[in-house]
């Protein structure tokens, strides 16, 4: 299986679905991360476009450390746009490129317009992929692919279908996240938020639920034509 996980920021994917993708590596499967924002906005000291370079290294890095490869769209923060034509065509050239079977990305009910954007980018370009017609320069994936919602910030409002036992994954988890040296500097310093601690009370809450020490939460997208009748989950 190809899965394809897609985030607004790079370090969104590494705290609500890092473990199931280094799962589904273990397990053999091919994974792809992707952000649609470059993070170029989130720091005091470092202006943007050197910031966009910091950030795509380290997530870049976190993708390795786990055996997945990282492909970035390199929009600025705040600037995703679910109705940006250009946008809409790269998330189309995106899953083209890959031709994924199931897709992770944000929910709609997520805590900034980034995140929420990113969820409705998604939502477009899985459908205009499968068409012959969408001008794009690759050939139409033969598709409609399934699509997870992971873990939104705090977790408000998130209530999960899918649970994933990432007991095993999860120090290498907590490894990708500290790639993200810069991140974590700036959300210490912005909102008083550390990340390693964060990814530990996730997990563990969401282990508590169903009854393994750690695990990631997922709500399945409900949309036809995307369901299918196995788990796809590791
Ligand atoms: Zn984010």
């Amino acid at each position: 299986m190809v899965v394809l996980a897609v985030g607004a920021h790079p370090d969104d994917l590494e705290l609500h679905c890092f473990g199931t993708l280094a799962k589904f590596v273990k397990n053999g499967h091919t994974v792809y991360t992707s952000t649609i924002a470059n993070g170029n906005k989130g720091h005091y000291q470092i202006k943007p476009r050197e910031l966009a370079e910091t950030r795509l290294k380290e997530t870049s890095d976190a993708a390795k450390l786990i055996g997945a490869t990282y492909i970035g769209l390199d929009v600025a923060d705040m600037m995703v746009d679910s109705h940006d034509r250009d946008q809409q065509k790269k998330a189309v050239e995106l899953i083209r490129k890959v031709k994924p079977d199931l897709i992770i990305t944000h929910g709609s009910g997520d805590y900034m317009s980034d995140h929420t954007e990113t969820a409705g980018l998604i939502f477009y370009a899985a459908f205009a992929s499968s068409l012959p017609s969408y001008p794009a320069e690759l050939p139409f994936h033969d598709d409609v692919v399934p699509v997870y919602n992971m873990e939104n910030a705090s977790g408000i409002g998130f209530v999960p279908d899918e649970y994933v036992d990432i007991s095993e994954e999860f120090e290498l988890k907590l490894d990708a996240i500290r790639c993200h040296k810069s991140q974590m500097e700036w959300l210490s310093e912005h909102d008083g938020f550390n990340m390693l601690d964060s990814a530990r009370i996730f997990a563990e809450f969401r282990g508590m639920q169903c009854s393994v020490k750690y695990a990631e939460a997922f709500a399945l997208f409900k949309k036809w034509p995307r369901l299918r009748s196995q788990r796809l989950l590791p």
